[in-house]
């Protein structure tokens, strides 16, 4: 479904991210993709996964550091000759904003959340126009969350960064869509990674999502990255401005109790 096109996806930890799922999922479908890790820590692990998906590249990123996003879209012009695909799958929040009450959280990491969580998107879309416009359109896919719908406790200052990044993703949608260049948001259910696992009380939460959802299971990477597939490729070419959740229906339930269950 992908065949010939040319997929960024940033960024990326370790094989639980749900950026490589995305990036395996992009693979499979026929895209030539490149993945990003913030820095040294991760630089040779994320090496190593590349290594294992034939044809794929890494190059850094950090969205903090100025100057780093031209340097990879030059990369990527370099590298994979284009760009159709860009997948924004990063987020950021000081571990203490993470726990407790919203009201608590300071001046610093509430810019730093907005910042690395929402206005990324923003400088991602700005530096991908060009190269998206030169093939004739493209596809922008972030990862938000039902936390920026509705309160998520612990969840605090990163709900509102992903209330901001779903309104952005409209505005973005908005302006981008006369070049052909579609922006949609995967609102995914809980799936252990090294950022979820920063919120206070993520495993209790997870288990009752799981149990109170319609389908009942936990999401794995690969129903993120299908759905991830859908929206880069042409399947989805009427899509723009689009919430998809991929949550197993969590996000439908007007009460979480089951009393035929017992509950
Ligand atoms: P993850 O593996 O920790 O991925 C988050 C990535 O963001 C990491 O690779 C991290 O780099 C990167 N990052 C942080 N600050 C950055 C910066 N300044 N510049 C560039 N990259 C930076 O966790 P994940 O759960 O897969 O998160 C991916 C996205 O999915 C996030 O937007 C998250 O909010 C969203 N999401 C996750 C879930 C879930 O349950 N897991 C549910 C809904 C939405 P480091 O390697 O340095 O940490």
């Amino acid at each position: 479904m992908l065949a010939g096109k040319k997929a960024v996806v940033a960024a990326i930890t370790n094989r639980f991210s749900l950026g490589w799922g995305i990036a395996r999922a992009l693979h499979e479908a026929g895209a030539d993709v490149l993945i990003t890790y913030q820095g040294e820590r991760t630089e040779r692990s994320v090496s190593k996964l590349a290594a294992g998906l034939p044809g794929c590249r890494s190059a850094p990123l950090d969205v903090q550091i100025e100057g780093q996003i031209e340097a990879l879209m030059e990369t990527v012009q370099r590298e994979l000759g284009g760009l159709d695909v860009l997948v924004h799958a990063m987020a950021f929040a000081p571990t203490e904003a993470l726990n407790g009450r919203y009201v608590d959280t300071s001046r610093e990491a509430f810019a730093t959340a907005l910042q690395v969580s929402c206005y990324s998107l923003t400088a991602l879309a700005q530096a991908a126009e060009p190269l998206m416009a030169a093939r004739g359109g493209g596809s922008i896919i972030t990862l938000t969350y039902l936390g920026g719908e509705r309160v998520i406790p612990h969840y605090n200052v990163m709900g509102v960064a992903k209330a901001a990044l779903e309104a952005s993703v409209k505005y973005l949608a908005s302006d981008l869509g006369r070049q052909n260049i579609r922006v949609n948001a995967i609102s995914a259910g809980p799936v252990s990674t090294a950022s979820s696992r920063a919120i206070g009380g993520y495993l209790v939460m997870e288990h009752h999502v799981v149990a109170a959802s319609p389908l009942g299971r936990r999401m794995e990477l690969g129903d993120i990255g299908d759905a991830a597939v859908f929206l880069a490729s042409d399947l989805s070419r009427g899509v723009t401005g689009e919430n998809l959740h991929v949550d197993g229906g969590y996000h439908a339930m007007g009460t979480t109790l089951r009393p035929d269950e017992g509950e």
